[in-house]
């Protein structure tokens, strides 16, 4: 069976207590791993999810003190969104108040856009019928107006085009629509993570990388066999070179630069995040990777405080 669309997005936070209020008491999303950033393990890495971590759910971040501000530009993931059920848009208007939120409307839908303490762009999309669809609601946020993983990206580019080719024919993405300056790409009967908008600036300034952006962009592969054709293809059509696979614990990844300047990856859906922890208790112990565990006393004296 093939499984296509976003598998993650990994932004950049400044304070790692801070964030991990926002994402889960303001958002109420699960943290579904407490673990380090594996190439700088005297820095967390937090993922954010649904109950069980589902892919095309799980938001990460890499919280750095002392991280400079990002600046927005083209070459960058620009927005992440939300699913929301209809139903929740007057709840979320309320409860967003302080982080600015604006009402709009895109292709025809509901859109609260708004910014996290760091100035990550985020937004919500009210959707009808989706009430139903099982949510995480062990913090404050109830389940009827919970998040139901991610509706769609949007990506600052200079030219679509380029981008739009490797979506289609490695990702398993078809051009869906167009509205402004934006061009639609959506994985034929995918709820979640299914959409990737990519919205042609040429002109602006090249993004910075920074607290509150976003560092890299994670597409699904069912296993190593999906994402090895992947690599292949990639190489072969378009001459793209992907690194060597790395193993991340609950997935394996490989990284490469797209056309538009976005560093995107490739991760399985195996094994998932129930693999070192019991799903129940996701996210609350510090979990490492073997070749930290050693160093384990020496990590968590140098981890900031989350107290
Ligand atoms: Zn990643």
């Amino acid at each position: 069976m093939t499984r296509n669309g976003i598998h993650h997005v990994t932004a950049i936070a400044g304070n790692a207590r801070r964030n991990l209020d926002f994402y889960t008491r303001t958002l109420g999303l699960r943290l579904v791993k407490k673990t380090v950033n594996f190439d700088d393990p005297g820095a967390y890495h937090f993922y954010y999810g649904d109950t069980g971590g589902s892919p095309g759910t799980i938001l990460t971040f890499f919280p750095w003190e002392h991280a400079a501000p990002g600046r927005a530009g083209v070459g960058e993931l620009q927005e992440t969104v939300f699913r929301i059920p209809q139903g929740a848009i007057g709840y979320w208007t309320q409860r967003l108040v302080n982080q600015g939120v604006e009402r709009t409307t895109r292709f025809g839908e509901t859109v609260l856009r708004f910014r996290d303490p760091d100035g990550l762009r985020l937004a919500l999309v009210g959707l009808p019928g989706i009430e139903a669809e099982p949510a995480w609601d062990h913090g404050e946020v109830p389940a009827e107006h919970a998040i139901r993983g991610f509706h769609s990206v949007s990506l600052m580019l200079e030219d679509a085009a380029p981008t739009g080719a490797i979506l289609s024919d490695i990702f398993g993405f078809a051009e869906a629509a167009r509205e402004g300056d934006t061009l639609r790409f959506q994985v034929p009967g995918t709820a979640l993570g299914g959409i990737v908008d990519l919205r042609a600036v040429g002109g602006f300034l090249p993004a910075r990388l920074g607290r509150g952006s976003v560092h890299h962009l994670a597409f699904r592969a069912a296993d190593d066999a999906a994402e090895m054709e992947m690599v292949r293809r990639l190489a072969e059509n378009h001459g793209l070179h992907s690194t060597e696979q790395k193993d991340r614990d609950y997935f394996r990844s490989v990284y490469f630069r797209e056309p538009g300047h976005v560093l995107f990856e490739i991760a399985t859906d195996v094994p998932g995040f129930a693999v070192d922890e019991p799903a129940e208790r996701l996210g609350s112990a510090l979990m490492l990777p073997r070749f930290l565990e050693g160093h384990r006393a020496a990590i968590e004296a140098a981890l900031p405080d989350l107290s």
